[in-house]
């Protein structure tokens, strides 16, 4: 089974996802906008169980943060844990999107990912 790693800027959180995603997305939302500070969130979800984390994080809103450079780094509940895949050591990933989210606040220059499942907002 494969591990993919990651960390956050300045090293204190490291994150390990064991196994493949359950799913892979892109959300153009305005909350995944501003909390970025880009346009648009690379994230994809794997079991509780599958996911690690080491290092103190802070939470707004459910999703956490490094308190020290204020990475991004996921959200995570007792089923699933979400996470931002611009923390992963292996750039790029082997992750590719099989949905996006929220296409109506998608920026005009970007193209829809060929064979990603379109929503017009959350996913239904
Ligand atoms: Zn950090
Ligand atoms: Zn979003």
């Amino acid at each position: 089974m494969t591990t993919l790693t990651g960390s956050c800027k300045c090293g204190n959180v490291r994150v390990a996802l064991r196994g493949n995603p359950v799913r892979i997305g892109i959300c153009h939302c305005t909350d995944c906008r501003q909390e970025s500070g880009s346009a648009f969130t690379f994230f994809a979800v794997w079991p509780a169980a599958e996911f690690e984390s080491q290092g103190e994080t802070r939470e707004f809103a459910g999703r956490r943060f490094c308190p020290n450079c204020g990475s991004r780094l996921f959200s995570a509940n007792e089923d699933e844990a979400e996470i931002k895949l611009g923390i992963l050591t292996e750039a790029p990933t082997p992750l590719a999107p099989t949905y996006e989210l929220w296409i109506k606040r998608r920026e005009k220059w970007l193209r829809p990912i060929e064979g990603a499942e379109q929503y017009l907002e959350d996913r239904t």
